[in-house]
């Protein structure tokens, strides 16, 4: 498990009465062109919500210039940060350094320290550093720099000229690069403008539980607490409950933060699928090591990626993961893992009992204590007449058994693999709990 991440104590530029006006400014011809949808503007918003801070304006600007420094001028005027996306890369039309040096009124400025956390990044990919990159190491003279989370040097700056300075963050376009950066270094800085001491955010992330469920029951441990910032965030396969605690200093507010995510964690029960980083497939295997049981899996509908999720996972056969098999079609289905010609004429290849099957033959070919299978219609077709979105999971024990599980999973094609993937191995979970 990572540590929370702690924001450093910085006092604030004047006391919270009231709550801090923020922009959005995307940068980006395609957004104008009716190419992209600004999904980055969506999510700035929704976090920016949770942190208390008053979401005033969107705006969207094409590659250009005095377009560019005519909006950061314009919103400055009115917001007291601006967070800027996009138009941070080596190319001719990313100009967002240049257009925010320009609004500052200071040179861009070539920062040894930056051109060489650049090349490094290239280092490591293996490949040498193209000179258009250099261009990526020239930023506004004064700017806070961020480490960059791929290669575009991120940074935050204030505009003095108005009524009251207004400070400007600048993040690259790419959704997860803006994501990692914002909640590294964004939210440090969003919450000493909102005037905390200092935060800590700290994460339950719950399985198998709606979102209203999950709110009933932690919001009364919330309750009377001004110190505590409580979210929820439905990703696609489970509810993040995000508890945000203020105190004087980076310390009080850790040590605040451990009894309340134990009260939530004690609160939601077996649905907690993991703290913090902790994702559903880590905790999985933590507990496979803990029991020292090991696991296979058979995968119709999700085609290896429950394989794949706990594959990624440091030392994940160390910890009890021995491997599966990809059966997809019909051929596979019995050539690998035995599944009888006539269940597959009969109930059919998305069935309970073909499910049932391909945990137990799995289980018994690899020879582990658990045998997770699951079958499915992802979509967009249908299967015999089954609605897109039917799905099957099964799990044999380690003493033989075999329960299994079915219902209908909503999304697209993607939604229902994931989310099927993890069904599965929630289960999994809660039985290596009991065990
Ligand atoms: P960078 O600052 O890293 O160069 P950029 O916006 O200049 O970012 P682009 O090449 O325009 O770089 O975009 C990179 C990727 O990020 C593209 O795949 C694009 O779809 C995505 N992207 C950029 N801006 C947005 C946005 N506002 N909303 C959603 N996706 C975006
Ligand atoms: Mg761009």
């Amino acid at each position: 498990m990572t540590e929370p991440v702690v924001a450093p104590a910085i006092a604030p530029a004047e006391p919270a009465t009231e709550r801090v006006r923020a922009a959005v400014l995307s940068v980006g011809s395609e957004l104008l062109l009716g190419d992209l949808t600004d999904t980055n503007a969506t999510w700035l918003s929704a976090r920016l919500r949770e942190l208390g801070v008053d979401v005033v304006h969107h705006l969207a600007v094409k590659d250009d210039l005095d377009e560019l420094v005519g909006a950061v001028r314009w919103l400055a005027r009115t917001a007291r940060l601006v967070v800027v996306g996009g138009g941070l890369g080596p190319t001719s039309d990313d100009l967002t350094r240049e257009a925010l040096a320009v609004a500052a009124e200071v040179p861009l400025e070539h920062r040894d320290d930056l051109e060489e956390t650049i090349r490094a990044r290239f280092a490591s990919w293996g490949r040498p550093m193209p000179a258009t990159n250099l261009k990526q190491a020239r930023i506004p003279r004064g700017a806070l720099t961020f480490p960059p989370a791929g290669t575009a040097p991120a940074f935050a700056l204030t505009l003095a000229g108005g009524p009251t300075p207004t400070r400007v963050v600048a993040l690259p376009g790419v959704p997860w690069e803006l994501q990692q950066l914002f909640e590294q270094h964004v939210v440090p800085e969003v919450l000493a403008l909102a005037g905390a001491g200092a935060t800590v955010t700290r994460v339950v992330h719950v399985a198998g539980r709606g979102e209203s469920d999950v709110a009933e029951v932690v919001e009364p441990v919330v309750a009377g607490r001004p110190d505590v910032t409580l979210a929820f965030l439905a990703r696609s396969q489970e509810i993040e409950v995000r508890l945000t605690v203020r105190a004087e200093d980076p310390a009080s507010a850790r040590a605040l933060s451990q009894p309340l995510v134990d009260e939530v964690v004690a609160a939601l029960g077996p649905s907690v699928a993991g703290v913090d980083e902790e994702s559903l497939e880590a905790v999985v295997l933590r507990l496979l090591d803990t029991t020292g049981t090991t696991l296979a899996a058979a995968e119709s509908a999700t085609s290896g990626d429950i394989c794949a999720r706990l594959g990624r996972v440091q030392k994940a056969a160390a910890h009890g993961f021995a491997g599966g098999c990809a059966v997809y079609s019909e051929q596979a289905k019995q050539a690998l893992l035995d599944v009888p010609r006539a269940l597959l004429d009969g109930p059919g290849a998305v069935s309970a009992e073909v499910t049932e099957v391909l945990a137990a033959s799995v289980r018994n070919r690899i020879g582990t204590d658990w045998g997770l299978a699951v079958t499915g219609v992802a979509g967009p077709d249908t299967v015999r007449d089954l609605p897109v979105g039917t799905c099957f999971w099964a799990l044999a024990h380690p003493d033989g058994h075999v329960e299994v599980h079915g219902r209908r999973i909503p999304g697209d094609r993607t939604q229902v693999m994931a989310r099927l993937g993890s069904v599965a191995l929630d289960l999994l979970r809660r039985r290596l709990l009991e065990h």
